[in-house]
């Protein structure tokens, strides 16, 4: 470990036998691409901070999504992760992670592919941790088809930009409350771990960041079918000012009477009703197609 670059964290105790992040960088001519989302974490206390908040790391399968460079990465494999399955699309970096794979050998697998297209949930063996500073432009599709697979997935550790991570954490009667809110909270407990400044990542992107866990629920919060739930609040929310009798006419005409059904008024808004009354409301709308018609 040869040390002495201040955004390398000063950690000079480290075993790895690998230069700093910004040599790495450096000696393979790698220059960050946009569109890719492409903000890399040089800073050690930070890659550490994640690594730790994902634990226990000695047991199953971590799988990390975009590792890039590895500043993450190698982390998670300092902090004592048994196994590391990493998902790259841009193959530049297939040789930098060739040499974390060489100093921890037998330990990282690197695939290289879209994440988008990979079933994270067959990777390995459980219980499964993602964890990940995420490239934003594919962040929340990620998330919920991860959502989707339930308890496949023991936690969630991932890096937003911070304006998502407050919609996932956001409660009824707030301006962030919204689909994504719903969906996070009733498939997951979700917690807000710390924010991170744009000056930590290189190049620095426009907005803050956090890093956000999701623990998947055994259950959701409350009973409901998850595609009806997803209509429900996307009708609910695509018109937010609207009241619910009207925006909510999409998905069925017989709206307003639903809402009275399950003692919601039909003047309300979206952001008014709590997750529970959302639940409520999709098994209502279940039930009047029928359990198999579409909705
Ligand atoms: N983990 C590294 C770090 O913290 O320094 C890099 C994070 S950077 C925000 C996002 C990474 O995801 C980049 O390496 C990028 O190439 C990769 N990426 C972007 N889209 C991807 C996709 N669809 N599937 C897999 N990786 C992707």
């Amino acid at each position: 470990m040869t040390g002495g670059d201040p955004t390398d964290g000063g950690d000079k105790a480290r075993a790895l036998p690998l230069p700093p992040l910004r040599e790495v960088i450096a000696k393979h001519g790698l220059s960050a691409n946009r569109a890719l989302g492409q903000n890399f974490l040089f800073d050690l206390n930070l890659t550490g901070r994640i690594a730790r908040a994902a634990a226990p790391l000695d047991v199953g399968t971590v799988i990390e999504i975009g590792p890039g460079p590895g500043g993450l990465t190698r982390a998670l494999l300092d902090h004592g992760a048994r196994k590391v399955i990493v998902i790259e699309r841009d193959r530049r970096f297939l040789p930098v992670l060739a040499e974390i794979d060489a100093a921890y050998p037998g330990r990282l697998s690197v695939i290289e592919g879209d994440a988008l297209k990979v079933d994270a949930a067959k990777l390995g063996d459980g219980p499964r941790r993602i964890v990940a500073n995420l490239p934003y432009n594919v962040a929340t599709p990620l998330l919920m088809a991860w959502l989707e697979a339930g308890t496949t997935f023991a936690s969630l550790t991932l890096m937003f930009q911070k304006e998502v991570a407050d919609r996932l954490l956001a409660k009824p009667r707030t301006k962030d409350y919204g689909r994504l809110s719903i969906a996070a909270q009733w498939r997951a407990d979700v917690k807000r771990l710390f924010d991170v400044p744009p000056r930590a990542f290189t190049p620095p992107p426009k907005v803050t960041s956090t890093v956000v866990q999701l623990v998947p629920r055994a259950e959701p919060l409350y009973p409901a079918d998850g595609k009806v739930l997803e209509k429900v609040t996307a009708a609910a929310f695509g018109q937010r000012r609207k009241m619910l009798r009207q925006s909510l006419r999409q998905v069925s005409p017989q709206a307003e009477e639903i809402l009275v059904e399950v003692g919601i008024a039909p003047t309300a808004r979206g952001e008014e009703l709590s997750i529970e009354q959302f639940c409520a409301l999709a098994r209502a709308f279940k039930a009047r197609r029928g359990p198999t018609a579409p909705l």
